[in-house]
């Protein structure tokens, strides 16, 4: 595929020269936030550290970390480093783990961020020929705010149709020749599933590609959309706090998404030690906001589990890439003391023939762990007898026995039993933290 940018310069920039502009970039920033914000100030005192120690990007780790537990702390003025006066808009996290978390965005901020997701658009071979549907909650959720003005700068055209109602999703798709799909991949896999059912064959669907993030998914999830949509299907990923989507985004190798390291610094960590990590690990991301005003967060723990590498990519870009996440530290289940994580769970589904809908029970019956995985049965699956129901449970339980190394109770249940969502999936109830 001929390879088109949208910041030619930037996302082909030899390493040397990016090195170069990070480290001018964190220079400034740390004045910045030394300067203007005192809950920062405070933390790089207790460490003894001051601006003066950081010279290039080198001497990033001489700075503290900062979590989500500063970020409720400083709630919700507490990190801001620009006068309101000055900022333009708000977003706020999902809540997926807690209490929602507040970002501020000065105009410079949101064309940051509206370029990185511009730049995502572009890498999925997109132009300003295209037809851009954003199914992408809109409001105080990043990512429909954020694909519609990367959208915009591309100069699509943009339906910003925000999650739900599925019936009218359909309609403007195929009424006004959507050729891009932006929205969570559980939400895509469900368009997918709906239009089966009205008869759209993937050759009656005019979408071509289709940018999916703000949670995990798996490859085999990934084949599944491509395969139902006929379509290509490019990860993208971000967070309220160092933005929205658009942080990194997939490009046509499809074999994990770059960074946009000129506006945020990607490091990977031990999260017990804190300690840097060399590259090729698997650890925990934190990221640098490199030249956000408004909230620029500096070290920041996203609690996602990844791994980054340099190597050489077939687009072109040089930019650091990170594999798709595995999860998250918090989402991250332990269960009679072995850790597992939702998405093994979405593999084996696939692997056995079963759509990603299920749900993970866990709870705590005589100080012992419960671990149910309610699973739904594919309308090619379905039966109504008892003793082939009881087969396949035993067999799914068997090969997520294998996969994890403890045995679930499978429970299958009828096609569409479980509710669906219109934005993140809930894939977990966790009935233990109620205690
Ligand atoms: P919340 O933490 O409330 O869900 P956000 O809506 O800002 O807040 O979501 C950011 C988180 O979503 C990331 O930290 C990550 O865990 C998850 N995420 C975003 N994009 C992806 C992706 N492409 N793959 C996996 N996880 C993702
Ligand atoms: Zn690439």
């Amino acid at each position: 595929m001929a390879q088109n940018y949208y910041q030619k310069e930037i996302e082909t920039m030899p390493r040397e020269e990016m090195k170069k502009l990070q480290s001018e970039k964190l220079v400034k920033q740390v004045k910045h936030v030394y300067e203007n914000v005192p809950y920062y100030k405070k933390l790089m005192d207790e460490k003894g550290v001051t601006p003066d120690d950081i010279k290039s990007i080198d001497d990033l780790h001489k700075l503290p970390f900062l979590s989500k537990a500063d970020l409720r702390d400083a709630y919700p003025y507490g990190l801001l480093a620009k006068p309101l006066d000055e900022c333009v808009r708000i977003q706020s996290t999902s809540g997926t783990t807690g209490r929602r978390v507040v970002a501020f965005y000065t105009q410079h901020d949101i064309d940051l961020w509206e370029d990185c997701c511009a730049r995502a658009i572009i890498a999925t071979g997109s132009s300003n020929k295209d037809v851009c549907q954003v199914a992408y909650g809109y409001g105080l959720f990043t990512g429909g705010a954020g694909l519609n003005g990367g959208s915009h700068k591309v100069g699509c055209l943009t339906l910003p149709m925000s999650s739900g109602n599925t019936e009218r999703q359909i309609q403007f798709m195929m009424d006004l020749n959507a050729t891009i799909l932006c929205c969570t991949p559980s939400y895509a896999a469900y368009l997918a599933e709906s239009l089966k059912e009205q008869g759209y064959t993937p050759d009656k669907i005019p979408l071509k590609a289709g940018i999916f993030g703000a949670e995990p998914w798996t490859e085999e999830m990934r084949h599944g959309i491509e395969e139902a949509l006929g379509i290509k299907a490019y990860d993208i990923y971000g967070l309220t706090e160092t933005t929205g989507p658009g942080v990194a985004f997939e490009c046509s190798e499809q074999t994990g998404m770059h960074v946009n390291e000129d506006h945020f610094y990607a490091e990977i960590i031990d999260p017990d030690t804190g300690e840097v990590l060399p590259e090729g690990s698997k650890g925990e991301l934190v990221f640098t906001s490199l030249d956000k005003e408004a909230f620029p967060l500096l070290r920041y723990r996203t609690r996602d589990i990844c791994v980054l590498t340099r190597k050489e990519c077939s687009c072109g870009r040089t930019l650091v890439k990170m594999a798709k996440p595995m999860g998250r530290t918090d989402d991250m289940l332990i269960i009679r003391g072995v850790n597992v994580f939702p998405s093994q769970i979405e593999t084996v589904l696939l692997n056995e023939g079963y759509q990603p809908n299920y749900q993970i029970v866990v709870d705590r019956v005589k100080n012992t762990d419960t671990f149910e995985v309610n699973v739904e049965m594919t309308p090619e699956k379905f039966t109504d007898k008892i003793g082939e129901i009881i087969a396949m449970e035993k067999s799914l339980a068997n090969a997520m026995k294998t996969m994890l190394g403890i045995n679930p109770t499978v429970h299958l249940v009828a096609p569409k039993a479980i509710a669906r969502s219109e934005g993140k999936a809930v894939r977990v109830i966790d009935k233990r933290k109620l205690i």
